[in-house]
């Protein structure tokens, strides 16, 4: 696989996407947020009602085109970059990423968007899984009060208040699924 290739791996909320951004645009490279991916089919699947729970039921990605592309994800050319941050996404992507029809499906797309060029992904397989010959392997993380304070700033953003004590919970719980 031609290019030079950095894998970021880690936990939710350790900072992966704000690092490979800076770095992505400091050494001109494409940045590829693969959670975005997870958080994307994770959105189509609570629009259509599907059951998340049913691995089967997840042969409507077959129909789907999802891109990530200077810092945005489209579905078929839809924009989705700000519905993958709700709560019932977050809620339910660790369970949606689980199943390994979902994960077959993303990898592929990942392994042909990095081909032939430079570029930083980050998610918590790509070091091992989706460019396991990667240049250069990071493995970030931070202890779960940082990870929340994160999260915190992140939802202030978007007009969302939520107490510590909850993100933390929300985060373990997460760290767990995951
Ligand atoms: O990075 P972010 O927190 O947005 O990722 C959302 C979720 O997507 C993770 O909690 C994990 O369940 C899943 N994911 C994954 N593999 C990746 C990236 C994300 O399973 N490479």
């Amino acid at each position: 696989m031609p290019g030079f290739k950095v894998a970021i791996d880690g936990p939710a909320g350790s900072g992966k996407s704000t690092i490979s951004k800076r770095i992505a645009e400091q050494l001109n490279l494409t940045h590829i947020d693969t959670g975005a991916m997870y958080r994307a089919i994770t959105y189509i699947a609570l629009q259509k009602h599907i059951n998340l729970d049913d691995e089967s039921s997840y042969v409507f990605m077959q129909d789907l085109k999802v891109r990530y592309e200077k810092n945005r994800i489209y579905v078929n050319d839809m924009d989705v970059t700000d519905q993958i941050r709700s709560d019932a996404v977050t809620r339910n992507v660790s369970k949606v990423s689980s199943f390994p029809y979902v994960r077959r499906f993303l990898v592929q797309i990942q392994q042909e968007a990095a081909q032939n060029i430079d570029v930083i992904m980050d998610g918590r397989d790509i070091g091992s899984v989706v460019l396991p010959d990667a240049d250069l392997k990071i493995f970030l993380t931070a202890n779960v009060k940082e990870r929340a304070k994160r999260r915190q700033k992140e939802k202030e953003v978007l007009g969302i208040k939520q107490e510590l004590d909850a993100l933390e919970n929300e985060i373990l719980e997460r760290d767990h699924k995951d």
